[in-house]
């Protein structure tokens, strides 16, 4: 990249890109170009007119050859406290999986633990391209908003929140409604210390989620927004969804749910379900048994016909600031509630085909659900990469209708959909789109330069199908976000990766002896 001046420019241009705007016009410049001036697209457009208008006003002009302009990548469920846990819990039920490796892990985290995974997870996620990213709900906010701000990129916090379940980790089952909300007044906890000490590691842990939205509710030149979380509803009272229901209406801020996201039983499976057309008795039988799966135990505790869409829907919990993650098993009834309601959706393919099923995306999209992309975290999914969420996403939803409905439909989930959803559908979903998702005048300059002049992408006679059928993570060589490089020529610039490789071996390693977490030998380990 050609420079007039340093790093430190308060304006720029880039030129001589193939920019992808995702507008509301879809607008695609064969050689476009792009005024920043400190954190905001300032102008866009052809390349001729960009550099005549504003060269003589600009710091720093970068020539980007023909290389793709994107907006910044937008993940919208990604647990961050899981990224030390990355390979524990492969190819094991959802029991096990939970109750045997996620539940010790996390219970048994630090929030230096929290800092450190959250700086491996931010890693990974700026390698894909991705900008601002909706945490799923995990632990120590305070760390994971320490990470965030010196990684440079945008996010939506949220506290892992609990207040009733079977089987939770004692220091969980302790939690009371009232300490999950409201603002608890904490003597201990020491905010020049980032290190814990036993002290402030226990009160830490009472730090509620309205105290979490003073201290980091628009901090790190306001990339930081702390939302309220519900983990699930299997471990939420009523008085729980209520009160996050209030409280987010109140601070003016998003909740973060996952939702009908386990198996339905035999019966829902039969009649009802959209997405589960797959025999029930080769895939849900031997489960139903097993485990008391989110839809039936809310059918069988709270009265209602379906699951537990049909039973927000009938508290009044959905709303149009309700990001729900997964969101698989739903009929078309509740597909009707979260379109009404306008809640988002966040479609995770990886995570669907390894744990829960095949969402029904197309029928959502088709009623006007937005819908955006998560790659869940790293013990249900791997890898942190929403590119790859992006080819899974089409060719996943693509199978489906086979499924479904008995015959192929390749124009299910086309390329364009699907670069929306990991956009302009992603900031939607975590209610930011005024400012992010797509590149327009006043908004923030959010980018990434993707290079299709590799093996990966040659040739690229559509860009737009390119980009979600051929494009790899490794395609991805340039990041801004908030008018700020975080990463250039595929080296990231604002924290040092392979010091932060090294604690996160260190720090999982320990982790995982703490919680008392051993896996069994695959093969004959010598
Ligand atoms: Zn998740």
């Amino acid at each position: 990249m050609e420079t007039k001046s340093g790093n430190a420019s308060s304006t720029m241009i880039l030129h001589n890109a193939v920019i992808v705007t995702m507008d509301n016009e879809s607008r695609v410049f064969r050689n476009g170009g792009v005024f920043i001036a400190r954190d905001q697209i300032k102008a866009i457009g052809q390349s001729a007119d960009i550099l005549r208008q504003f060269s003589s006003l600009t710091d720093q002009l970068v020539d980007l050859h023909g290389r793709i302009l994107l907006p910044g990548l937008i993940n919208t469920h990604v647990h961050t406290s899981q990224q030390l846990a990355r390979g524990i819990a492969d190819d094991v039920d959802l029991m096990t999986w939970l109750h045997d490796r996620i539940w010790p892990y996390e219970s048994n985290m630090t929030e230096e633990d929290s800092y450190i995974s959250t700086l491996l997870c931010g890693i990974e996620l700026i390698h894909s391209g991705v900008t601002c990213f909706a945490e799923a709900g995990g632990q120590h906010v305070t760390g994971m908003a320490k990470a965030v701000e010196l990684l440079g990129i945008r996010a939506c916090l949220v506290q892992s929140t609990t207040d009733s379940g079977e089987g939770l980790p004692a220091s969980w089952a302790a939690r009371t409604t009232d300490d999950c909300i409201q603002v608890v007044r904490n003597l201990f906890y020491d905010l020049s210390n980032f290190y814990m000490t036993e002290a402030n590691f226990l009160t830490s842990r009472m730090q509620s989620q309205k105290q979490l939205y003073e201290k980091h509710h628009n901090t790190a030149d306001e990339r930081i927004r702390v939302w309220l979380g519900i983990r699930q509803v299997m471990n939420s009272t009523d008085a729980l969804l209520l009160k996050t229901r209030d409280a987010a209406r109140e601070l003016k801020t998003g909740i973060h749910m996952v939702l009908s996201s386990s198996f339905c039983s035999l019966s829902v499976a039969d009649e009802d379900c959209i997405g589960d057309r797959m025999e029930p008795e080769r895939v849900c039988v031997k489960h139903v048994a097993e485990i008391p799966y989110e839809n039936q135990l809310v059918m069988n505790t709270r009265e209602v016909d379906h699951g537990t869409v049909t039973y927000l829907d009938k508290i009044g919990f959905l709303q149009n600031n309700l990001l729900s993650a997964h969101t698989v098993w739903v009929n078309s009834t509740e597909i009707g509630f979260l379109s009404r309601t306008g809640v988002k959706v966040s479609h995770c393919p990886a995570a669907a085909m390894r744990m829960l099923g095949f969402a029904p995306i197309k029928e959502m999209l088709k009623a006007d659900i937005c819908v955006s992309l998560g790659t869940d975290g790293a013990p249900s999914n791997n890898r942190m990469s929403i590119v790859d969420e992006m080819y899974l996403a089409s060719l996943i939803n693509k199978g489906r209708e086979v499924f479904a409905n008995g015959t192929t439909d390749p124009t299910a989930l086309p390329a364009e959909t699907v670069l929306r959803m990991a956009t302009i559908n992603g900031a939607k979903s975590v209610l930011w789109d005024n400012e992010i998702g797509s590149l327009e005048i006043g908004k923030k300059a959010d980018m990434v330069v993707v290079d299709p002049f590799s093996w990966s992408m040659v040739p690229v006679h559509d860009w737009i199908t390119s980009l979600v059928y051929c494009m790899r993570t490794e395609n991805v060589v340039s990041v801004m976000c908030n008018g700020q490089w975080i990463m250039k020529d595929k080296k990231i610039l604002s924290v040092d990766e392979r010091a932060i490789i090294s604690a996160a071996k260190q720090a999982s390693t320990e982790l995982l002896k703490r919680a008392g977490i051993t896996l069994p030998n695959r093969m004959n380990v010598l």
